[in-house]
């Protein structure tokens, strides 16, 4: 809402911006799986008017350069460092988002580099069973496809599926993790990961906060209760395109166990193009507390 108003000298005039403070927290970039450049999401968030932002790509912190900072400045955008670590627990993914986080934290970033060995040997463990499937696929190819697309650094399941779309294998995405990459399915490899209490400890170390992602996708609530005893600092309850009603029982939930209730879209550009960036949002306070600069 724009506000003008006159002086009491009515000489005076200047239009007040009435913003609404919103922040969405979770969103990728082509460093990671998404779409967009850094730059090009942190102008789409000035050009949608949010007030800040948590860049959150899959176990890397490559968006934060010096420039990233230097232009959300310059667009007036806080820029809330982050990242989206993937951990494994009883057979199941858990992500674990972490913001905050000192980006120069050589722990942290020892701890990403050796995640990136563990994926890449992953990664060609399962171009081995796809190959053991008679299927012509080369590990090269996948990294090449990768930066051809996206100039990425983190390459991981949807480029081998955009690769086996390319090679006419599969149809779509879906296709590929339903008949082969997805936990179950026949060429699925683990390996790369490390378990929730892990994560959440680097995170820590590195000065950061650690919020569950998406919990929804937990598989069951026990699952789900024996995660939340971990000591995370936040539980991520608004979410892409879920409802308010959806939201409701998570932010109980937050409240509950005395932890920030955060959230954001899960944007990945036009590869998920359903979900738009700052569908999902936070306040203020949410953000200042996990830039640590309030009290919980
Ligand atoms: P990775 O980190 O290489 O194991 O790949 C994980 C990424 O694959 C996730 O962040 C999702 O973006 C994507 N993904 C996982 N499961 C599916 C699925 N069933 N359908 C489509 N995309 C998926
Ligand atoms: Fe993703
Ligand atoms: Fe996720
Ligand atoms: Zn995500």
């Amino acid at each position: 809402m724009t506000q003008s108003q006159n002086s009491p000298m009515g000489q005076k005039k200047w239009n007040i911006e009435l913003k609404q403070f919103r922040a969405d927290l979770h969103c990728h970039t082509y460093c990671s799986d998404g779409t967009d450049s850094p730059e090009a999401v942190v102008r789409k968030a000035h050009e949608i008017g949010l007030s800040g932002l948590s860049i959150t790509d899959h176990d890397t912190i490559e968006a934060y350069t010096p420039e990233l900072f230097a232009l959300a400045n310059d667009l007036n955008v806080r820029l809330l460092p982050g990242i989206e670590i993937s951990s494994e627990w009883e057979k199941t993914t858990v992500h674990i988002l972490g913001y905050g986080i000192d980006i120069h934290s050589e722990k942290l970033k020892a701890f990403l580099v050796e995640m990136n060995r563990r994926r890449d040997t992953r990664n060609r463990a399962i171009v081995e069973k796809l190959k053991a499937k008679k299927i012509d696929i080369e590990i090269e190819e996948v990294e090449n496809l990768t930066k051809e697309l996206y100039s990425n650094r983190t390459i991981g399941r949807p480029h081998i599926a955009e690769l086996l779309i390319r090679k006419k294998v599969v149809s779509s995405i879906q296709e590929a993790f339903e008949k082969y990459l997805q936990e179950g399915a026949s060429c699925y490899a683990s390996g790369i990961k490390y378990t929730p209490a892990e994560v959440i400890a680097v995170i820590h170390e590195a000065k950061g906060k650690a919020v569950l992602a998406h919990p929804h996708f937990i598989r069951t609530g026990s699952h789900l209760r024996q995660l939340l005893k971990l000591p995370f600092d936040g539980l991520e309850c608004h979410y892409g395109n879920l409802h308010k009603a959806q939201e409701k029982p998570w932010i109980a939930r937050a409240k509950e166990k005395g932890i920030l209730a955060t959230g954001g879209s899960d944007y990945h550009g036009q590869c998920k193009p359903h979900i738009s960036l700052g569908c999902s949002w936070v306040g203020e306070e949410v953000f200042n507390a996990l830039l640590g600069l309030n009290p919980k």
